[in-house]
């Protein structure tokens, strides 16, 4: 089933049927808050968007689930939302049931064997996130080549890792790891909550769009066949728009409820 586009009347009431204080609004980070920029550490949520998301934390519970570390999620955002699960669903809060410290050991450990396999490769870079670990190619002159003698880098790791998708980048969790539909029910079960809009981007968003078992509505950003969200937008920079609707009616909904009405 086709995406349909979210800014229609149709799209708009059905996410109204999912907009209360009781649902948990959750976002991807890079590409779905924050812009994609060709530099990878430049990233930041706009000014405007910030304002809309803390406006939202006040009125429900919201969580933002990213490939990125938390630490670098939260530079990123400028403010802490109620739950940020990092590294692709692996990382989460030090306070948390979830935290796994063995992922780290894991992902340590790969870190030097990969360092052996590939260190004086030409633009490959071994970024090590914590509870993940990223393999970037983007600056290398022959991708496919070099995409190559990183499989066969990865095939000889202990224990063996998950792979996740990305473009230009091989990213590695271990198996046992949360993946990032598995932290949306996680987050859901943690604050109590039985519905959720989710929007995201990433191929790895798709792991959330799939879900069956939940209660979910999902936002995908950009206009692909492939993804199994129900509505889709066409830019990130429509986000602004929808975070102002989300707001309005939680904000008329309290508001009726404060006069009788609901
Ligand atoms: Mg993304």
């Amino acid at each position: 089933m086709n995406a349909l586009y979210l800014f229609t009347s149709e799209g708009l009431m059905a996410l109204a049927g999912y907009t209360s204080a009781d649902t948990l609004f959750a976002f991807d980070l890079d590409g779905t808050l924050a812009p994609i920029v060709d530099d990878y550490s430049a990233a930041r949520i706009s000014e405007l968007v910030r304002v809309r998301l803390e406006r939202l934390i006040s009125l429900a519970k919201v969580s933002v689930i990213s490939g990125r570390s938390r630490k670098d999620a939260r530079d990123i955002l400028g403010f802490e939302p109620h739950l940020i699960v990092g590294n692709h669903g692996a990382e989460w809060p030090e306070d948390s049931y979830l935290r796994n410290h063995e992922f780290v050991a894991c992902c340590t450990a790969w870190r030097n064997q990969l360092h052996e396999q590939l260190d004086g490769i030409q633009g490959v870079e071994i970024e090590f996130k914590g509870e993940s670990l990223s393999i970037h190619y983007r600056r290398t002159i022959d991708p496919q080549i070099v995409l190559s003698l990183i499989e066969s880098a990865i095939v000889d790791l202990t224990p063996s890792p998950k792979k996740i998708a990305g473009k230009f980048v091989v990213n590695l969790a271990p198996e046992e790891a949360f993946t990032k539909g598995e932290a949306l029910m996680a987050a859901m079960d943690g604050f109590g909550l039985k519905r959720a809009v989710f929007f995201g981007d990433d191929i790895t968003d798709e792991e959330v769009f799939q879900l069956k078992s939940v209660d979910l509505f999902g936002v995908h950003i950009g206009k692909d066949d492939w993804t199994a969200a129900s509505y889709y937008l066409n830019s990130q920079s429509e986000m602004l728009d929808i975070l102002d609707y989300m707001i309005m009616i939680i904000e008329t909904q309290g508001r009726m409820r404060g006069t009788g009405v609901f």
